[in-house]
Order: structure tokens, then sequence, then C-alpha cells
């Protein structure tokens, strides 16, 4: 059985008051039946962790370096990251694939040195708005499976994010039949490559403007395992409504 999973990714929004929302939701959550993860900017990874310590609520990273140390000005290794506090981190975000110029070779770097470090990879994928009117979607994502999900992967380190960044930030969803159908790809490309036990047990997770009013829908879907929230994350009032409709 997967357990389901509702995480947040802050993204660069958050200074020490924000600290306010996780703990509202460390106290509206105390024994929660799904997991839950927040991802707040590396400034407040450690203060987030200290608070979550002992809570049901986990604190991950939103990206890392692909080495454990070394002369890389402004990058944080996976390592730094646990040492922190961290449980996860988010690894090849499309605002990382767009903005930074990460390919999925990059990515697949960094879910080994987040493996290495122990932590769990949220691997992120999607297509653009472009590929999915040009019916490329499935072989988009194949492509990014093939190259973003180190061999090492197993059920226990690695969650995957499924994301049309088409919908990030925009109030646009896909239909859940449009969900269903990319995240069943997603399955049977993940059993086929790792066998059905890994392959079954990776949660998949869908992102993109994952909202109160429409989570309960996808989360009906079969194939959904949970979400990856921004913008809805940022608020307890709105991330709250999330993580019950998952449980
Ligand atoms: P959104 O972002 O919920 O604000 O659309 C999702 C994400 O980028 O993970």
């Amino acid at each position: 059985m997967r357990r389901k999973l509702a995480a947040g990714n802050w993204k660069m929004n958050g200074t020490r008051a924000a600290l306010l929302e996780l703990q509202a939701v460390i106290s509206a959550h105390a024994d929660p039946s799904v997991n839950i993860l927040i991802c707040p900017p590396a400034t407040l990874l450690r203060e987030a962790a200290i608070l979550a310590e002992g809570s049901a609520i986990s604190i991950g990273g939103q990206d890392c370096h692909a080495e454990v140390s070394g002369a890389h000005t402004g990058d944080i290794s996976a390592a730094m990251l646990a040492d922190a506090g961290a449980s996860h981190v988010i690894l090849g975000h499309s605002e990382r694939r767009e903005n930074h110029e990460e390919s999925s070779d990059l990515v697949r770097a960094k879910a080994r040195a987040a493996h290495a470090a122990n932590l769990i990879a949220v691997i992120c994928m999607g297509e653009s708005l472009a590929e999915r009117e040009a019916a490329n979607t499935l072989d988009i994502i194949a492509g990014q499976l093939a190259s973003s999900i180190p061999d090492a992967t197993n059920a226990g380190n690695t969650v995957i994010a499924y994301e049309p960044i088409w919908a990030i930030g925009t109030g646009l969803t896909p239909t859940v039949e449009q969900i269903d159908e990319v995240h069943d790809f997603i399955r049977q490309s993940l059993i086929a490559r790792f066998g059905p036990e890994i392959g079954d047990g990776i949660p998949l997770l869908y992102g993109g403007s994952v909202k109160p009013g429409n989570a309960a829908e996808i989360f009906a879907t079969d194939n959904v395992d949970g979400a990856l929230v921004g913008g809805a994350s940022l608020k307890q009032s709105d991330f709250s409504p999330i993580i019950n409709a998952l449980e």
C-alpha cells in the first residue's frame, strides 16, 4: 500500500514570519493518516526542521547540488539539507529546468546525490502546453522518466510528481482523465523498468494549481497518491483542506 503524501512547495516565498503557517499546519495535523511535507526556502529550512521535530510534518529542500561539497558558490548539497533536518528534496521542478537550464541528466545526478544522503527525492516532470497540444505528452514523460530517474531508485527513496508546466501557477488543471492517463503511463513505465514491487510502490503526486476546491476530485483518481502544492501551501487555511481531502 502506497502511503499518501501532501507536499507543499513554498518556492521563493516566506521570511521567518511564515513559520507561523508551518506551526499552524503542525497544530492542525497532529495525527494525520497521510504524510505531510513542507519544503520552505533554504533560509528557513533549519528553523522549520526544529519546529517540526517530533511532529507529523516532514521538511524538505527545493533543490540540491549533485556533488557533496566544493567550490559551488550559492549551492547547497544533499548532505547539507540532511544535516539541517530535511528528509526530502524536490528535484527537477520545471522552474529549475527552465530558469536554470537543468537537464534530465543533471536531475538524475542530483537524485543520486539525494539518495546517497538518505534523502527522499521528489522528482518532477511534465510537458509544456505546446507539447500537449502537439500530442507529445507521453513521449516527453517517457524521456524525462528514462533520463531523470536513477537506476538505484526504490519505493522508499523516490516520489514522482507529474506537473504539467501549463498548469503550474495558472489556475488551469488537466481533466482527471488526462491526469489519470499520464499517471497510469508513469506507473506502467516504472513497473516495466523496476519490476512490480518497486514500480508499484513509488508514490505518484499530481502538481499544478491544486486548490481546496479541486483537490478531492483529483485525489479520487486511482493512480494519484497525493499532490505537490505551490501557491495553496503557503497558508495553512488553504493547505489543510487539501490535506484533509487526501485523508
Ligand atoms: P502551484 O505550483 O500549485 O502554485 O500551481 C505547483 C508546483 O509548482 O509545484
